[in-house]
């Protein structure tokens, strides 16, 4: 077994996954670890967020969990960029309080919900891939935990970066939206987009009966 100190049991950054993990993999479905200080200010450990940003990017997605690339670390990164938001419709971008924000990352991310107000809209996962469903949530969370440099941050976050960011915290407690979701709504992303792409949310709940 590792010790804490040589964990996570890879020596080089590049011998990390190069795909996503898909469902079905244990490490997606275990509570991952904290990451100590001094495995902060590893060379490695710098090389890693690095990798999982650019895997983010890639994909493309707007948030990435280290265990979706193999790593069982409390370790997100997120970020919404304007060429993600070019297939939603201004109502879209509203109902959904969709902002483009640039790049966070949270180590040993602890999430908090705030006030009482919860949505319901269709989420995916890199690791679920090509499939959707709704998921309800608090519209607004506060999260804390320290980022890349190990400086302490707090970010109270509402609309779509507060889904973002409890989808990703899920993922670092072994949970996947298809948990949480309303399973009739299950689908797979062509369908919904060719269903329900550019409609109100209201209209979609009809439509389901959820
Ligand atoms: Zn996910």
């Amino acid at each position: 077994m590792p010790t804490s100190s040589t964990f996570p049991p890879f020596a080089d950054p590049t011998e990390i996954e190069s795909s996503i993990v898909q469902v079905g993999a244990p490490v997606l479905r275990s509570r991952a670890h904290d990451v100590s200080p001094e495995q902060m200010q590893t060379p490695s450990f710098r090389a890693f967020v690095e990798r999982m940003i650019e895997t983010m990017r890639k994909a493309p997605g707007v948030g990435l969990a280290a265990p979706q690339i193999g790593v069982p670390w409390r370790l997100i990164v997120l970020e919404d960029r304007p060429d993600l938001l070019v297939n939603l419709n201004d109502l879209e971008r509203r109902e959904r309080e969709r902002v483009p924000f640039s790049v966070r990352v949270f180590v040993n991310p602890v999430l908090t919900p705030v006030g009482e107000e919860r949505t319901m809209f269709f989420e995916g996962c890199l690791s679920v891939k090509g499939f959707v469903g709704m998921v309800e949530r608090a519209r607004e969370v506060e999260v804390t935990g320290v980022d890349e440099r190990g400086q302490v941050q707090t970010w109270r976050a509402a609309g779509w970066p507060a889904r973002i960011l409890q989808h990703e915290a899920d993922h670092i407690d072994g949970t996947l939206y298809v948990d949480r979701m309303k399973t009739r709504s299950f689908s797979t992303v062509d369908q919904a987009k060719e269903r329900f792409g550019g409609k109100p949310i209201e209209e979609i709940r009809r439509a389901l009966g959820i």
